[in-house]
C-alpha cells in the first residue's frame, strides 16, 4: 500500500524506514516527501498514523521549508554563470581560444576562466561539470586556505603538525589529538573573515582540546568577532554545503 498526505495544497508520499536499533519514531520532511522512521517490528500502520497525527506541526514545518526552497532557488537562477568564491559570487568567463584536451577552471585576477573545446562532443559546454568545478574549489583552497593557516600561526605563535584539506560533509575543520588541523574545502566559498575564524578556532584547540571558558577565551582574543562569524555559519552552512 502507498501511502500519501495531504499538506496545505499539495499531496506528498511518505517513505517508511524502519531500522533495528531505533526506538523512537522520527520524521523528516525532504524536498519531495515526508520520511517517517522507526523500530523495525513495528507495523507500518503505526508509523503512518504517528504521520497523521503530526500533521499540524508538518505543515508548519513544510510551510518553511517551501520558503527556502524558494529563496535557494532563487538565488541559483539569479547566479547562474556564476560560482561563488570567498563569499561573493564571481562570473565565469568562457575561453575557446586555445586547443584543450580536458575542459579546465583557472582563476585570476579576481575572474574564473573556463575554458573547453567547443568543437568535442565530450566536452560539456558552457557550464563546467560538477566534478571540474569541486576539483577546482579543492586546489584553490588548498592552496589559499593553506597559506592563511600560515599567516595565523605567525600571529598567534600556534603552529599546527600537519594542515589538511578535506571534504568533510557536515564539519567546517577539525584538530586531532596529533596536531593536525583539517579544513574543509568549502572554506574558499565563505568570506575570509569567515575561514579566518575557522582557522583561529582549530589553531587555539592546539592548546586547549576542549571547548571549555579558557578556549573560548583564548579565540576571542585572536578573533574579537567571534559572534558575527558564529552567526553567518549559523546562516549559511546549509545553502554552502547543498551547493
Ligand atoms: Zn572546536
Amino acid at each position: 500500500m502507498k501511502y500519501q498526505v495531504q499538506i496545505n495544497h499539495e499531496q506528498l508520499p511518505v517513505t517508511i524506514v524502519q531500522r533495528r536499533g531505533q526506538k523512537n519514531l522520527r520524521i523528516r520532511l525532504k524536498p519531495h516527501a515526508v520520511v517517517v522512521s522507526g523500530p523495525a517490528n513495528l507495523p507500518k500502520k503505526e508509523l503512518f498514523s504517528f504521520v497523521e497525527a503530526q500533521m499540524d506541526w508538518i505543515k508548519k514545518r513544510r510551510g518553511r521549508q517551501l520558503e527556502r526552497l524558494k529563496e535557494m532557488d532563487r538565488k541559483k537562477r539569479e547566479n547562474q554563470g556564476k560560482i561563488l568564491i570567498r563569499g561573493t559570487y564571481v562570473r565565469i568567463i568562457p575561453d575557446t581560444s586555445v586547443w584543450i584536451r580536458k575542459p579546465s577552471l583557472s582563476f585570476s585576477e579576481n575572474k574564473v576562466w573556463y575554458t573547453y573545446n567547443p568543437d568535442r562532443e565530450d566536452h560539456q559546454k558552457e557550464t563546467p561539470e560538477p566534478s571540474l568545478l569541486s576539483s577546482f574549489y579543492q586546489t584553490l583552497a588548498t592552496k589559499e586556505l593553506t597559506e592563511h593557516v600560515r599567516k595565523w600561526s605567525e600571529i598567534t605563535g600556534l603552529i599546527p603538525g600537519r594542515v589538511s584539506i578535506r571534504n568533510q560533509k557536515t564539519k567546517w575543520g577539525s584538530c586531532s589529538s596529533k596536531g593536525t588541523i583539517s579544513l574543509n574545502w568549502r572554506l574558499i566559498l565563505c568570506p575570509v573573515e569567515i575561514s579566518d575564524y575557522i582557522i583561529v578556532h582549530e589553531l587555539c584547540h592546539l592548546k586547549h582540546f576542549n571547548h571549555s571558558p579558557d578556549f573560548w577565551k583564548m579565540v576571542a582574543e585572536w578573533y574579537p568577532e567571534l559572534q558575527h562569524a558564529k552567526k553567518w555559519l549559523r546562516l549559511h552552512s546549509e545553502e554552502i554545503f547543498s551547493l
